[in-house]
């Protein structure tokens, strides 16, 4: 079956799908296109019984914002900016964090 891999961290996209858990910051980088989608099937289950959404809006900006920064971090890397790499894994390991705090990784 085809599975991805995060090349940081090594956890597997099938071991995400089964414990909703990334194992480090690089995982929601390799896997974003899953965790949109299965954000969006939880919500819209959830949805359907009229509990509370899975994620609140806040949620979906630490998210996005998340995302951003994995990108430029990606393309500091390409263009070989090291101190912004250095400076963008910072916040970027500060907001895993927050994100781990919210249950969202
Ligand atoms: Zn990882």
């Amino acid at each position: 079956m085809y599975d991805k891999v995060c090349k940081k961290c090594g956890r597997r996209l099938s071991e995400y799908l089964e414990t909703g858990y990334l194992g480090c910051p690089d995982c929601y980088f390799y896997f974003a296109d899953e965790i949109e989608l299965s954000l969006k099937s939880i919500q819209g289950r959830i949805g359907n019984k009229g509990k509370r959404p899975f994620s609140d809006p806040v949620d979906k900006e630490l998210l996005s914002e998340y995302s951003k920064l994995l990108e430029e971090r990606e393309r500091a890397g390409i263009e070989g900016r090291f101190d912004d790499m250095a400076r963008l894994s910072g916040e970027i390991n500060e907001l895993f964090r927050e994100l781990k705090k919210r249950g969202l990784v």
